[in-house]
């Protein structure tokens, strides 16, 4: 089949066709967490959409170079170089090391990751192991004349730089407007622009992360890492770079403006931007406290849950979004992601169960396929393809209750597509009752229990099985070929 994947590009605000810089390796740079504390919802809906494209581009065949860095050193507090040192500051409330600081929260990032089932990156760079390639970067940074040293910390040259290039295009603001929006150098500032921002910091003695450089003892800036380690692993200028869309007005803009001053070409071909989960229409984030860890919400321990929800039926729920869209957590939301994931879940688990007939009579498959690649190569419209989805749901239960009937060769390419759909590209998986072989032959011993205490005319308890399996979702349905159980 031929595709024609198209992308949104932030740097252009247009949707183009994918063309790849090198079609035989696709490079792809996200921006990773801060490990200096759990990683919130919200920054798990990011890695999720991330892997929804790393896993389609996969799918479409594609070899892919997926970088996604882990943030250890160099985030201060504000955005504009100022304030204390995240890790440092967590370390010493919590009496350990920096390092372990960083060993803790990288090892819950990961465990958190796997239950959402999102696929490891191709590498994961630290900026605590590429601090070398940071100081390299800036030194050409300053050999290039587009940074300066006072005092042992070097900023960029933002006056000089606009001079030349378009230092908002990612945004397209207005520089005027920018200026006027960050503070007025007093005295005690060192830097000679406004939007100077460092790109090394000198480290006070009380600062425990810093490495030797050739401006003395410190510590690398916040955006330098990115570009360092992007250009390492992808070269100077590689196909996508992604992250939440609220890097992109600080954090991307800098990387643009390092990689510009560094290797005279913008880093990333395409960059894409991930919407941000909001509550109550604010943005989930660490500093405003609203913020639910993945663990609470799979335990439902959290003054805003009313219950807990599994990893994949909160997957689930943010698959239903795009991810160029905001999504509003709410408990009505997921109850009805939750309710839909199982719908979804029940009918794949009937697949094995249908025995096939001699014509198929369900519609047209191929149909449905072409719609669901159309949904995946238009932006990865993830909203669009669950909706398909359902349509697929509905045939299924069809056949199922014999409405509906379907040959063997229509019943293996079913198989085949929700196989590349639902688990491959999606990324789901039936987390609702364990190893599907095992429930089987657990339910067939609570099924033979039940036909004996039938044969005992022991109808109380073979309508308490049923009632009970009913009430944890599960149907049995007695038929001529024996009794059957699906999932509700
Ligand atoms: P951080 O650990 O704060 O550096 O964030 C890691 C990633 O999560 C970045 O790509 C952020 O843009 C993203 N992110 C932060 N908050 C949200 C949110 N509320 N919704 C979606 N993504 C977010
Ligand atoms: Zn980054």
């Amino acid at each position: 089949m031929q595709h024609n994947l198209v992308l949104y590009n932030t740097l252009t605000r247009k949707k183009e066709n994918f063309e790849p810089i090198h079609p035989n390796l696709v490079g792809m740079y996200v921006c990773g967490p801060t490990v200096y504390s759990d990683v919130h919802l919200g920054n798990c809906r990011t890695f999720v959409s991330f892997d929804l494209i790393y896993r389609y581009l996969l799918h479409l065949g594609y070899k892919v170079r997926y970088v996604r860095n882990i943030t250890d050193a160099g985030h201060l507090e504000g955005d504009n170089d100022e304030g204390d040192d995240k890790f440092a500051k967590k370390a010493k409330l919590e009496q350990l090391e920096p390092m372990e600081i960083v060993q803790k929260y990288t090892i819950g990032f990961h465990d958190v990751l796997r239950l959402f089932n999102t696929l490891p990156p191709s590498i994961e760079p630290t900026a605590t192991g590429h601090i070398s390639e940071q100081i390299e970067m800036v030194k050409q940074i300053i050999d290039n004349g587009y940074a300066y040293e006072v005092n042992g910390t070097v900023y960029f040259d933002v006056e000089k730089y606009v001079k030349e290039y378009n230092y908002t295009i990612l945004t397209n603001r207005n520089l005027e407007d920018m200026l006027n929006n960050t503070r007025e150098l007093g005295g005690q500032d060192e830097k000679h622009g406004r939007l100077d921002f460092a790109l090394w910091i000198k480290a006070k003695p009380e600062h425990i992360m810093r490495w030797p450089s050739p401006w003395g003892v410190g510590f690398p800036g916040w955006h330098i890492e990115c570009s360092a380690m992007s250009r390492k692993y992808l070269g100077d200028q590689f196909d996508i770079h992604g992250g939440g869309m609220d890097l992109a007005a600080t954090h991307h803009t800098n990387e643009i403006a390092q990689s510009q001053a560094c290797n005279h070409s913008t880093p990333a071909k395409y960059w894409m931007h991930t919407n941000m989960l909001t509550v109550n229409g604010a943005r989930m984030s660490k500093s405003a406290g609203n913020g639910f860890l993945p663990g609470e919400l799979f335990t439902g321990n959290h003054a805003l849950l009313n219950r807990g929800y599994s990893p994949m039926a909160v997957r689930f729920f943010m698959l239903q979004a795009h991810y160029r869209s905001t999504l509003d957590f709410s408990n009505e939301a997921l109850d009805a992601a939750d309710k839909g994931y199982k719908r979804l879940m029940t009918a794949i688990a009937l697949l094995d169960k249908i025995s096939p007939a001699a014509k198929s009579t369900f519609g047209d498959l191929k149909a449905i396929q072409e719609r669901s690649y159309a949904a995946m190569d238009d932006d990865f419209n993830s909203p669009v393809l669950i909706a398909e989805l359902f349509e697929v749901v509905r045939i299924i239960n069809s056949i199922y209750d014999g409405k509906l009937t379907i040959n063997k060769k229509d019943l293996d390419a079913l198989k085949a597509y929700i196989q590349a759909f639902v688990f491959d590209i999606l990324g789901l998986k039936d987390d609702q009752l364990g190893d599907a072989d095992n429930m089987d032959d657990l339910m067939q011993i609570i099924i033979d229990l039940r036909n004996d205490a039938k044969q005992n005319k022991d109808f109380v308890m073979s309508d308490r099985i049923r009632e009970q399996l009913t009430a944890i979702g599960i149907q049995l349905k007695d038929s001529k070929d024996g009794t059957l159980w699906n999932k509700i």
